[in-house]
Order: C-alpha cells, then sequence, then structure tokens
C-alpha cells in the first residue's frame, strides 16, 4: 500500500471537533487506498502551557524533565486521534515516540532524529491497521529518556516519518491555506503561490515565515520528499494548498519568488579592534559560546596605524536577534575584562529589521539587488546592511520602514501576478 503522512498543527487539533474534522479527511485519503501515518502536534497552546509550567516550577530546569513535561501535550492529541478514528470504523493505534523507537540524540530540548525503524509500524499495516497516530515533536535519546525536537519540531517529525516509510506525499495541515509570496498580513496584495522550491521555501522558512519549521525543510530537501503546506479549515481539493517541491518540478520559477521579513533584528557594532589574524575568530568565538546567533557581519576597511595602534584597526558590525543584545553585550565585556578581546566601546541599535527578496531564479538573471536597491532608494529607506547568497539578498533597515519596503519590493517585483 502506499503510504501518505498527515501532520496536524495545533490549530488543526484544538478542539474535539476539529480532532474529529481531521480525523474525517484521514479517513477520505483511507478510502483513497493508503496506509496513513498521521502525525500531530499537541492542541493549541498546550506546549506554551507546559512550558509555562516548567519555568514557574525551576527557572533553570533539567532539560530532560522539561522535555518528559513538554511531549505530553502531544500524547492527549495523539490518543484522541486514535479514538476518534475508531469511533469512525477506521483501525486506528497511536504510537509515542518512545514506541516506534524515534531514535533521537541526548540534546534535550533540541534534539535531533537519528533512526525511524519502520518494522513496528508496518507490522501493524501487516496486520489491517490503517492508520498509525503518531505523536509529533518526540523521541527517546541513546540513554532511553524523552526528547523532544525544539519548538515547532512536529513538522520535522511528519517530513522524517515521509522519509522513513517513502510515503508518496507529506500533508502538513495548518491554519493557512499555503505559502505565500509574502506575509497577508503586512501586504494585502501577498499571493498564495502553488509551488515552490525547497531551497526557496528554506530561506523563506528560516527568515521568518514560520509556516514550517526549516529543519523539516532541510529534511525534506535532502530526501526529496513532496511536502504540502494547506489549511485544514477549507473544503477537501487535491490541488490545495503549496507544493514544496524540487525545482525541476517548477515549471517557470519567476526571478524573485517571495519577500521574507524578521522584524526583531538589532545591529552591534565594536569600534576599534585590532585588525589581525583571529580577531573575527575572537569576537564570533565569544558570541557562539554565549549562545548569540549572529547573522549579517560586516567589516569595515581597516586603518593603519589609528591612535597608535601598530597594525590596523578596524570596526566590526554585526546582526542578531534583539532580544540576544543583552547577551551579547555581557560576553564581548567578560572576554575584554579577561584580556581575550579589545575593543573602544559597543554600539547597539535595536531598533533594525530585515527584509530580503529570496528566488531560485535569481542564479541565473542579473540586476536583482540593483533593483532592489533603486525600490528602497525611490522610498528613502536608507540600507545599512547588505549580505547576498545565490538566491537571497538581504537588507537590514530602520524597523519603522519595514512594512513599507515589503510592500515596494513586492509591488516592484510583481510578486502578485502568477
Ligand atoms: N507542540 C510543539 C510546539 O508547539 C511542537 C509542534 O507543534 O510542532 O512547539
Ligand atoms: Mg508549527
Amino acid at each position: 500500500m502506499p503510504v501518505l503522512v498527515m501532520k496536524f498543527g495545533g490549530t488543526s487539533v484544538a478542539t474535539l471537533d476539529r480532532i474529529r474534522r481531521a480525523a474525517k479527511r484521514v479517513g477520505v485519503e483511507v478510502a483513497k487506498g493508503y496506509d496513513v501515518i498521521v502525525i500531530v502536534s499537541a492542541m493549541s497552546g498546550e506546549t506554551n502551557k507546559l512550558v509555562g509550567y516548567v519555568e514557574e516550577t525551576s527557572p533553570l530546569f533539567d532539560a530532560r524533565e522539561y522535555d518528559a513535561v513538554v511531549s505530553s501535550g502531544e500524547n492527549v492529541t495523539a490518543g484522541l486521534m486514535a479514538l476518534t478514528l475508531q469511533e469512525m470504523d477506521v483501525p486506528a493505534r497511536s504510537w509515542q515516540g518512545w514506541q516506534v523507537p524515534l531514535v533521537t540524540t541526548g540534546a534535550h530540548a533540541n534534539a535531533r532524529i537519528e533512526e525511524i525503524p519502520t518494522d513496528n509500524i508496518n507490522a501493524k499495516f501487516g496486520e489491517g491497521m490503517k492508520v498509525a497516530v503518531v505523536a509529533g515533536f518526540q523521541g527517546i535519546s541513546p540513554e532511553g529518556r524523552i526528547t523532544t525536537l525544539g519548538r515547532g519540531g512536529s513538522d520535522t517529525t511528519a517530513v522524517a516519518f515521509a522519509a522513513a516509510f517513502d510515503a508518496e506525499r507529506c500533508d502538513i495541515y495548518t491554519d493557512v491555506d499555503g505559502v505565500y509570496t509574502t506575509d497577508p498580513r503586512i501586504c494585502e496584495k501577498a499571493r498564495k503561490l502553488d509551488r515552490i522550491a525547497f531551497e526557496e521555501m528554506l530561506e523563506l522558512a528560516s527568515l521568518g515565515a514560520k509556516v514550517l519549521q526549516t529543519r523539516s525543510v532541510e529534511l525534506a530537501m535532502r530526501y526529496k520528499v513532496k511536502l504540502r503546506v494547506l489549511s485544514s479549515f477549507e473544503e477537501m481539493d487535491d490541488a490545495a494548498g503549496t507544493l514544496v517541491c524540487d525545482e525541476e518540478d517548477i515549471m517557470e520559477s519567476k526571478v524573485v519568488a517571495g519577500v521574507a521579513y524578521s522584524r526583531d533584528e538589532a545591529k552591534l557594532t565594536l569600534v576599534t579592534i585590532e585588525d589581525r589574524p583571529g580577531i573575527a575568530a575572537a569576537i564570533f568565538g565569544t558570541l557562539a559560546d554565549a549562545g548569540v546567533n549572529v547573522d549579517m557581519i560586516v567589516q569595515n576597511v581597516s586603518e593603519e596605524n589609528y591612535k597608535g595602534h601598530k597594525g590596523g584597526v578596524t570596526d566590526m558590525t554585526f546582526s542578531c536577534p534583539v532580544n540576544q543584545v543583552k547577551r551579547a553585550e555581557k560576553a564581548l565585556a567578560d572576554a575584554q575584562a579577561a584580556g581575550a578581546l579589545k575593543y573602544d566601546s559597543l554600539e547597539a541599535e535595536e531598533n533594525v529589521a530585515k527584509v530580503s527578496v529570496v528566488g531560485i531564479g535569481m542564479r541565473s538573471a542579473a540586476g536583482v539587488a540593483a533593483k532592489m536597491f533603486k525600490v528602497l532608494s525611490d522610498e528613502n529607506i536608507n540600507i545599512q546592511v547588505i549580505t547576498t547568497s545565490e538566491i537571497k539578498i538581504s537588507v537590514l533597515i530602520e524597523r519603522k520602514y519595514m512594512e513599507l519596503a515589503v510592500q515596494a519590493l513586492h509591488d516592484a517585483f510583481e510578486l502578485e501576478k502568477a
């Protein structure tokens, strides 16, 4: 029997009624002849509540017990989904991660999947079970403790199962009807995409389009799992949603597929650092050790013999999430105090946002960056930092212009047109 993976996010299983509606969709696929693996999230809001319990009980919690608590939301929905399917006369059984067993690394709260053996579940399919309902987000470490895969991790569970069982497709049911050219909440002309390439989705996911956990897209790309993102609140339709697929499966890709943004960024500049081998390693090693997620980096042109320095000196600018500024400041100050680094001052600007245009067509088209900069200049928006990759151009701008920039770029690249 061909296998289909169907993942239901928190809003799709938020009430018993919604679980019933999701189960009906599963029933339709079973009737088509699929063996179905259903991956469920916790009811919406549940994981946040559990995280809150843990933090209130123990601010410096033991991550093993954090996982024991926060993984439990998915256990409830897995059992309820199996019961609902049984009530509809669909043979179904629930599986917690450890029962599969879905083996992960021991990195609690952010574990990675190591192995998904298929024999247990396949044996049940062989005995007539039609649906395996698997609790998403959780696994078991080599030490035999329960682990979780990081927030949003059920997406990754779903893709990993699709890869392990060689599923025909992995359908991700959520509360939006697909992937958009940009966030419809800030740009009313945003258009739903029928298809998007893995690489593009990866950039959009990591740039803050919150539809899919980034790791799930990485995994789908590596194992060529066809992913479909669709809403569980609309009529069933085989062409619904957005297919995330290999670029060969997209007939004509536009130069720019989407505009992404990340609102809460900060820009930090280390003023007057020595320009010598090892200085970047010292700065960013310090920040990495402190758990600061550095994104863009710019090293300025160095000045020779500035303020009596023997070699040159320079400035180093980088960006990170705004809620990590304090941590970055402390880590760098500690390194300075310990003699590992020397700088005159650290200037933090906490009012910046990142806006990016993404598209695989950029690999073969010239002038995308120039056009982007012209659009921003026409709107009188100053660009503070620029970074590029093969399929993406990102700029850091003042936060109050973020919406305007997204809308102007969406217009200029005509993303509202199919
Ligand atoms: N329930 C978990 C979370 O809220 C995992 C998931 O839904 O993907 O992060
Ligand atoms: Mg999610």
